[in-house]
């Protein structure tokens, strides 16, 4: 054995069984909007879906999906994907080839936690920007633009999160949105959304996902997040690059079969989760409103703009994962980030009531950690 090499069962099996042993329906979920249970609604829809053989455009309930959320994202067709992670891998594949080079934001899901898909697989380099919230200038875009040498990678792709995730649920305000998009065009590059939470940006600021995903390369949804899905996402864009992201999702063994009893559940949340996407931002508006009362409590962006709050703490004596661990025990749970940021989500099976509960929680806790010696 490896002198150092750290045993496994040491690394990450104790936090997670900390929150097994514990029922459900004992805790405030607010780790991520991904623990959503499908409602009974969704599982009636998914248990009459009309399904057929999605690998030869025989199931029509996902074509429906599909041809829905391309129209929702103003786009000319859509492919159904197991999830974000492969809309993601299967764009950069598409839209780039090895030794190529993709602009993203340092803190963003495609570059952080994908397991490196970009150059496991496409063989693409990254470069990270930094920003505060995942938002960008259109300065910075230009000035990461390789030139057009023989030594140089090509620029070949921009990517954006709408909402961002572990930059705090920001939302890209549209004309930024378009002058990063124009600005990389512009040098040749190809551009690419990740609307993981697309939807919740549209839920908080009435501007339609079209318009968002306008002028993008290739933009998705994901239905597993907020929108309570089991399973799955749908990449868009142009035919021709359905055609081609259709292909890589064969590769990479995302072709299904009756995936029709998984895409019911989209067209399900679709119809009757959109709405609750403004509740849930409403829901980490009034978590905000009890802890930033609260001098011990550093919310970064300042106020939340959709369901994701990220903050940290004005005491020493706080840290991130010992005040995660401390909520657990006392029935919510949230998430530890790097740098000492705990993140917090809103989702449907977070009522009002229960944001209010867990916000009266978190800030006893702090109260308390903050007191001790
Ligand atoms: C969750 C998420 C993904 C990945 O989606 P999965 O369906 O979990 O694979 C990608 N980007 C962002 C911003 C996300 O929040």
């Amino acid at each position: 054995m490896t002198a150092g090499r750290p045993r496994l069962h040491k690394i990450r099996i104790q936090p997670r069984v900390t929150h097994r042993i514990l029922m459900k329906s004992q805790y405030i979920d607010l780790y991520s909007d991904t623990q959503t249970r499908p409602t009974p609604g969704m599982r009636a829809a998914m248990a009459q879906a009309v399904v057929g053989d999605e690998q030869s455009d025989d199931d029509p309930t996902t074509l429906q999906l599909c041809e829905r959320v391309a129209e929702l994202l103003g786009q000319e067709a859509g492919v159904f994907m197991p999830s974000g992670t492969m809309c993601n891998l299967a764009a950069i594949l598409t839209h780039t080839r090895p030794g190529d080079e993709m602009i993203c934001d340092h803190q963003s899901h495609i570059y952080c936690t994908e397991a490196a898909g970009a150059s496991a697989l496409a063989g693409v380099s990254v470069w990270p920007l930094q920003s505060p919230h995942g938002i960008f200038e259109v300065q910075q875009v230009v000035d990461a633009v390789r030139p057009r040498t023989r030594t140089a990678p090509r620029s070949a792709l921009l990517t954006v999160e709408q909402t961002t995730n572990f930059s705090g649920g920001a939302i890209w305000p549209l004309p930024q949105l378009r002058a990063v998009r124009d600005a990389a065009r512009s040098h040749g590059l190809k551009c690419h959304m990740d609307g993981a939470r697309l939807l919740n940006a549209t839920a908080a600021t009435g501007v339609s996902a079209a318009d968002y995903a306008s002028g993008w390369d290739s933009a998705w949804v994901d239905l597993s997040k907020g929108l309570g899905c089991p399973v799955g996402a749908v990449l868009c864009g142009s035919a021709d690059f359905i055609h081609e992201a259709w292909q890589w999702k064969y590769r990479l063994g995302g072709a299904m079969r009756q995936s029709g009893v998984l895409a019911a559940a989209g067209l399900y949340a679709l119809e009757h989760h959109t709405e609750q996407l403004k509740i849930d931002n409403v829901n980490a508006q009034s978590i905000w409103n009890t802890l930033s009362a609260s001098d011990l409590f550093r919310f970064d962006p300042v106020q939340p703009s959709s369901n994701i709050l990220r903050f940290t703490f004005n005491s020493e004596l706080i840290t991130a994962e010992t005040f995660a661990k401390r909520c657990l025990a006392e029935g919510v749970r949230i998430r530890a980030l790097g740098g000492n940021f705990i993140r917090a989500t809103t989702h449907l099976d977070v009522s009002a009531q229960e944001a209010e509960t867990a916000a009266q929680t978190m800030l006893s806790i702090a109260q308390e950690m903050a007191k001790r010696d």
